[in-house]
């Protein structure tokens, strides 16, 4: 499955806030975003006329960057949440939050939504006692997501479970001495602390 290969430090100095991409990095001085908290490039400093197009696309691309979509998967989840009932800004996050990559993320188990990914691809979670290996997969209210036993002695695994110190969203039940995960209920906006303007990103692709 395709996915952004490049630096990714630039993306949040692009989005000119921390997009926390890099687990441990992100929380320390070495986080570029505190030494150069401006766009990346020879005109990064310069100073830029802020349309109404443009603040609705960085909030778009902050959005896809935080989740780690490129843009076509990005507008396929996009389309997913038109065509189900509710408010549709809001039913993108809910998809966004339900993939089953950002649920191993949110349960503890990763440092980052890039490394849950790869746990994923790399055969590590089973997903209501079967092994799932497409981070896009979208999880269900009640389903139970475990790592796998190699998983659970991984060094790195251990790692994070000892020194992760994340608050688990309200709709998730997580349980990091059974390495396990289910999903309470469906995530509402106001359990989802991801900070984006959705109606933006409806705007933008309504156009
Ligand atoms: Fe973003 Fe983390 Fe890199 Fe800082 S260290 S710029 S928060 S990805």
């Amino acid at each position: 499955m395709a996915r952004y290969t490049g630096p990714v430090c630039r993306l949040c100095r692009r989005e000119r806030t921390k997009l926390f991409l890099k687990g441990a990095k992100c929380d320390s001085m070495r986080c570029p975003m505190e030494r150069r908290p401006y766009p990346p490039g020879m005109h990064g400093r310069g100073r830029i006329r802020e349309s109404e197009y443009l603040i609705q696309l960085r909030e778009k691309q902050k959005a896809r960057r935080i989740y780690g979509l490129l843009e076509k998967q990005f507008r396929s989840v996009y389309a997913e949440a038109t065509r189900r009932p509710g408010i549709t800004g809001e039913t993108l996050l809910q998809l966004l939050e339900l993939r089953l990559d950002n649920v191993v993320f949110r349960a503890g188990f990763a440092s980052s939504r890039n490394q849950a990914r790869q746990f994923v691809r790399h055969g590590h979670v089973n997903v209501n006692g079967k092994r799932v290996t497409i981070p896009s997969y979208t999880l269900r209210k009640d389903d139970v997501l475990e790592l796998r036993p190699k998983a659970k002695n991984m060094i790195v695994v251990r790692h994070n479970l000892d020194t992760i110190d994340r608050q688990v969203p309200a709709w998730l039940d997580a349980s990091t001495s059974e390495h396990r995960a289910s999903v309470r209920d469906l995530p509402i906006r106001e359990q989802i602390d991801t900070q984006v303007k959705e109606q933006l990103i409806v705007e933008l692709y309504s156009k």
